[in-house]
Formats: C-alpha cells, sequence, structure tokens
C-alpha cells in the first residue's frame, strides 16, 4: 500500500476516535477549577481521554499539571513537535442544527464543535504520526504531539508546558489553514471601562468571548415607546444583513439583534451584532456609550479610531468581541489583529484618547507577530508537502495570527482548512469535511516524513 491508501484505511478508526474527543465538552469553566485542572473538568476530562489514547496505543505520555500533555511517537532523540489545543469556544446551542457535543455526519460532514478547531486536526497529526512509526519502526527521532486545554483563552497552557519540557526544535500547529503560515500579526486586547448613568438604555449585553464576531447583542430600554418599533422596522431597513426581535413587557422593551458570527482575524466574514445593536440604538437615545460604538468601534479596520493599516503581513483588524452595560458599568473588550510595522503601545494610547472623550478609559495587553524565514528548512518542507496534494496551490501566506506557533521555538501553522474552505469555526455547525480530513491527514504525513528523514 502506498501512504495515500494506508491513510485512507486509517479514516473509520480516525473519525471514531475524533466523534469521541468531541462529545466531550471542553470549553473552559471557570466554576470546576481544580488542582490539576486549571481550566475546569470539561478541559481536564478531554485531556485525560488523548492521554489515554496514547497509552492504549503503547506510548510514552506526560500529563503537564492539567495544563497540557504530550504523547512520544517513536524513537528517543528529539525529532519534531505537532501541537494542536482540546479546549473549544462556547455554543449558541439553539443555532446548531445538530447537538454541538453529539458528533454527527450528514453529507459527508462530520459536524461537533471541535470537529475543525482543533480536536479533529489533532487527531489526524497524532495518527499521521502513528503511520509514519509503523512505517519506519526504527527512526530513532520521536514526534511529539503536544496537546495544550487553554488555546483559546491566551496559550497560557502550552507557555507552561514548555516551562516543565524540553523546547521544540521544529514543528507544526495543525490549528489554522493551508498553506503553510509563515507569518501571523501581533495581537492586541483592549478593555475600555466607563461608568454611565441609566437613560433610555438600561442594560445592553453581547458576545461571550473576545475572538469570536458576536453573533447576538440585547438591550434592554425604558418603557414601551411604539417609536422604538418604528425605528427598529427602519433601521432593518437599511440593515438587511441583520435581524431583530422586539418585545415590549410592562414597563421596558428589550430588544435582541443577530449577526453572524467568525473568527475575530477575520472580522469581514462576521456580522457584529453588538455594533449593530448601538448603531441602532443610537438613531434612538444619545447615549455617550452607543455613541462611542457607533462613532468610533463599528469599523473592523480600525479606520474610526485612525489606526488602520496595510504591513507586510495584511491588514490592522479590529473585532468588538464584548460589551456588557448593567445600567451602571460598561465594559467593552476589543480583539485586534496588528501589522509588526505597528507599535502597539503607541496604538493604544491613541485608542484611549479618543475613548476619554466618551467618558471611558482603558486597559490593554499586547502580544509580538511572527515571521519565519521563507527558505528555512520548515516552510519549505511543509510548503512542498502540500504542494504534493494541491499543485496549484498558493504558496506560504501570512493570517491574523494567535496560533501555537508564537507559544513554541520554530514551528509553523499549517492546515486543516483548504482555501475557500468555511468550516464555521468558532460559528454555530462546526464541521470538518470527512473528505478534506483525509486529504490533510495525507499532507500531515508527508510533512513528518519529509521532516524526520
Ligand atoms: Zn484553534
Amino acid at each position: 500500500m502506498n501512504y495515500k491508501q494506508q491513510v485512507k484505511a486509517m479514516q473509520p478508526a480516525l473519525i471514531e476516535d475524533i466523534k469521541a474527543l468531541c462529545a466531550i465538552d471542553s470549553v473552559y469553566d471557570a466554576a470546576t477549577v481544580a488542582d490539576n485542572a486549571p481550566f475546569g473538568a470539561g478541559c481536564r476530562k478531554a485531556l485525560d481521554a488523548m492521554l489515554a489514547l496514547g497509552a492504549k496505543d503503547g506510548y510514552t505520555t506526560h500529563d503537564v499539571d492539567g495544563y497540557a500533555g504530550d504523547i512520544e511517537v517513536g524513537g528517543s532523540e528529539e525529532g519534531i513537535c505537532i501541537l494542536g489545543h482540546l479546549d473549544v469556544v462556547p455554543v449558541q446551542e439553539n443555532e446548531w442544527i445538530t447537538p454541538p457535543f453529539t458528533p454527527t455526519i450528514r453529507d459527508g460532514k462530520l459536524y461537533a464543535r471541535g470537529t475543525s478547531d482543533d480536536k479533529g486536526p489533532l487527531l489526524a497529526a497524532y495518527y499521521a504520526a502513528k503511520l509514519f512509526h509503523r512505517n519506519y519502526p526504527d527512526c530513532s527521532k520521536k514526534i511529539r504531539i503536544i496537546f495544550g486545554c487553554n488555546e483559546e483563552r491566551g496559550s497560557s497552557c502550552v507557555k507552561h508546558y514548555f516551562e516543565k519540557m524540553p523546547a521544540c526544535e521544529m514543528g507544526f500547529t495543525p490549528d489554522a489553514d493551508f498553506p503553510v503560515i509563515y507569518g501571523e500579526k501581533g495581537t492586541c486586547g483592549i478593555v475600555i471601562g466607563g461608568k454611565y448613568a441609566p437613560g433610555t438604555v438600561l442594560e445592553i449585553h453581547g458576545g461571550t468571548v473576545a475572538n469570536i464576531v458576536p453573533q447576538r447583542c440585547e438591550a434592554i430600554l425604558a418603557g414601551t415607546s411604539p417609536a422604538y418599533r418604528e425605528a427598529l422596522d427602519a433601521y432593518l431597513q437599511k440593515r438587511t444583513d441583520v435581524t431583530a426581535e422586539l418585545e415590549a413587557a410592562d414597563t421596558d422593551t428589550r430588544i435582541v439583534m443577530h449577526g453572524q458570527a467568525a473568527h475575530a482575524s477575520t472580522p469581514h466574514l462576521g456580522v457584529n451584532a453588538i455594533a449593530a445593536m448601538c448603531e441602532f440604538l443610537s438613531t434612538v437615545c444619545d447615549s455617550p456609550l452607543t455613541a462611542l460604538v457607533a462613532d468610533k468601534l463599528m469599523a473592523h479596520d480600525g479606520a474610526q479610531l485612525g489606526i488602520e493599516k496595510v504591513g507586510q503581513l495584511g491588514a490592522l483588524t479590529m473585532n468588538l468581541g464584548i460589551l456588557h452595560y448593567d445600567g451602571e458599568q460598561a465594559q467593552i473588550t476589543l480583539d485586534l489583529r496588528i501589522p509588526h510595522e505597528i507599535d502597539a503601545p503607541a496604538m493604544a494610547e491613541q485608542v484611549r484618547a479618543q475613548v476619554k472623550a466618551y467618558g471611558a478609559d482603558l486597559n490593554y495587553s499586547h502580544g509580538r507577530a511572527l515571521i519565519i524565514d521563507m527558505d528555512s528548512k520548515l516552510i519549505r518542507v511543509l510548503d512542498e508537502a502540500y504542494r504534493e496534494e494541491e499543485p496549484d496551490g498558493e504558496g506560504p501566506q501570512a493570517i491574523g495570527g494567535g496560533t501555537y506557533a508564537k507559544a513554541a521555538t520554530n514551528c509553523a501553522a499549517f492546515g486543516p482548512s483548504f482555501p475557500g474552505e468555511d468550516t464555521h469555526i468558532h460559528d454555530s455547525n462546526e464541521f470538518i469535511d470527512l473528505a478534506n480530513l483525509e486529504r490533510a491527514t495525507a499532507i500531515f504525513y508527508r510533512a513528518i516524513e519529509k521532516l524526520m528523514l
């Protein structure tokens, strides 16, 4: 059998393992954080399941304090690392066509949270590593399959892992797209806070995590004026990309705005429900809070703040991820992906000066950009492995950033999504296409062969 036939023969077992792992709800859960479970019980359970797979296959495994783990496939010398993650982002259960934690195959696609991001690709890479070990049992080097439990909330998992375990000499992380990613933008998280007395607007709540374009935003308005309905109808005439519901109670009115989720690094693929809500609200009231959003935070290229920029790695993007206003305190969370030419602290100060005019202030944190030499063995080899499957495919690319590649050394993000493929990562109805899963597994296998031999 050639390697493609071998990969095909492994698919049924791979799919079963993906289903079992995706049946575990491994969203971060502060309520169940405990010793050896720093991200909650669900992440702990997924880590145990992954470690059990490695042990069942006869490999050495490590549990690094519940932050992350690894499976060592093959020989004893350091070879390559492959990094994936076991945590997933929250779900909006009612928007799924199949239950998010009951993996279901429909029309050649496996639906469940984590199928594409990132349990499916992690297991595909693990299967590719096992196949390499079977085909080259005498190879003296090992493949370390590393899995973290906190990728979606800042990757403290792999930082902790590399504090305790050997550094990565060379490797990849199948947690993004093909072709291979040589560059990732820098990141900047901004949290804007301010106190606002309740007026027409009593409360606003939208978004769950910073790195998803929010698909739902709810607001409570004082009173039950028919003008609210008229204004909303007029707004929906202009904005056909959102939908909304209005419900009048005894003394107040509740409005829910629906947009479209997407990953924060590609905000143009989503429709931001918080931005739309505030744009609408600023037509019925003059609150400095909704004005701040409508005047400064609507544009996902940062143009309203004057921070737009296109660099070598692409354009600055900004996601207005979360807004909570409880009638007193407002908090707005922004997720920016910034070209490496931008000085993040200077940019944050530029934003601060503008939000102050609306009675707010901000805190921020930022992370570096990543650029790997295009002529390095790593990028060259991963590019070759991809082009064997996709001869007409594009060359190495740059993305919005924020993969494990930044937390490891000499590591590039590589797969599993193919160009133009939208697998609803971080959105409802996430899936992995089973034909593409097989192609990705074959590419990972070839990449391992080329890096290891
Ligand atoms: Zn991911």
